[in-house]
């Protein structure tokens, strides 16, 4: 049996591998080689972060920045978040790199005016880890940023992977007086319970819901369904990747409370987004 079993094993193997070879070999060997540069792009300085401004639906103040993580590599150029922090994860870097990340925002954050706070996403990995109130406080002392400027983005499917130790993170986190928002909301699989014992201050409603606003009554109730949600809960919510006009006047209707895409503002630098925050040049800065 247990010979028929690895035959099997064997057999489905090679097949699935001739099938995909070409492709396959390819995808392994560019993850390969991004793991292996991932070790040292942070001695390289290779990291540079980015800021999208976040918008109050209503007055259009600037209410806080989330920051985006960017990698320039010596040898493959610009890679995608999207495509890096899996690797990352996997190989332990996050932590690292999640450091500096959050390091570098509060830092960025302290020059900033005090009503605008700073958005940082975590990584799962970051969540769970015993140390994270620790690193979190000392990137908070080191820059001198007051804790509710600081708001920590945690995507939705993460929290189910282990409830109890997701729990004791958030609240951990809220002790220390840091914010907390629950990313990507709508495309994972929360049940409404979890979502009352969570101790979010924030929904982020996915861009997904956004895209379709405009033509999409589905959708248009989706977004006014947790916009409600939101507000019955005690937590804001923020529209996440508008694009139109459209998607805007639609938000408007939902009462919804702020709002972040490139319609508004796409990613910055820190010098243009401190320049468009203090009123320097900013001209120069929304462009
Ligand atoms: P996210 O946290 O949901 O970030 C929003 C993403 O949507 C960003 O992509 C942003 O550039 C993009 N975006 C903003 N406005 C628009 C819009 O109007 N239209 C469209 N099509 N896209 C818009 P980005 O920078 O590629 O980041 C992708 C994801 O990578 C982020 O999704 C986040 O999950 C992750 N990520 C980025 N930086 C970090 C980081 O420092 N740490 C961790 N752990 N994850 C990060
Ligand atoms: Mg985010
Ligand atoms: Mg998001
Ligand atoms: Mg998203």
């Amino acid at each position: 049996n247990a010979d028929l079993a690895l035959y099997r094993a064997k057999e489905s193997g090679r097949g699935q591998l001739y099938f995909y070879e070409p492709v396959m070999d390819e995808k392994v060997e560019r993850r390969r080689q991004l793991d292996y540069e991932l070790h040292g792009a942070l001695e390289r300085g290779e990291f540079h972060l980015l800021f999208q401004p976040i918008f109050d639906l209503d007055t259009t103040r600037v209410l806080s920045c989330e920051v985006l993580l960017r990698w320039t590599n010596r040898h493959h150029g610009a890679v995608s978040p999207v495509e890096f922090i899996p690797i990352a994860e996997d190989n332990g870097l996050i932590d690292a790199i999640g450091h500096w990340v959050l390091y570098q925002a509060c830092e960025a954050a302290r020059g900033w005016p005090a009503d605008v706070s700073i958005a940082v996403n975590l990584s799962p990995i970051q969540l769970r880890a015993t140390h994270l109130p620790a690193v979190v406080l000392d990137a908070l002392n080191a820059s001198a940023l007051p804790p509710e400027r600081l708001n920590l983005e945690v995507t939705e499917t993460v929290l189910l992977e282990d409830v109890e130790a997701s729990l004791a993170a958030l609240e951990a986190l809220n002790r220390l007086r840091v914010r907390t928002t629950l990313d990507d909301f709508g495309t994972g699989y929360s049940s409404l319970s979890y979502l009352t014992r969570f101790p979010f201050q924030t929904l982020k409603i996915d861009r997904s819901f956004v895209t379709d606003l405009a033509r999409s009554p589905a959708s248009i109730a989706i977004v006014q369904t947790i916009v409600d949600l939101g507000a019955q809960l005690g937590m804001r919510t923020i529209a996440e990747g508008v694009e139109t006009q459209a998607q805007l006047d639609q938000l408007r209707r939902t009462r919804c409370d702020a709002v972040q895409g490139y319609l508004l503002a796409r990613p910055m630098s820190a010098a243009m987004v401190s320049a468009m925050l203090t009123g320097d040049a900013g001209e120069e800065a929304a462009g």
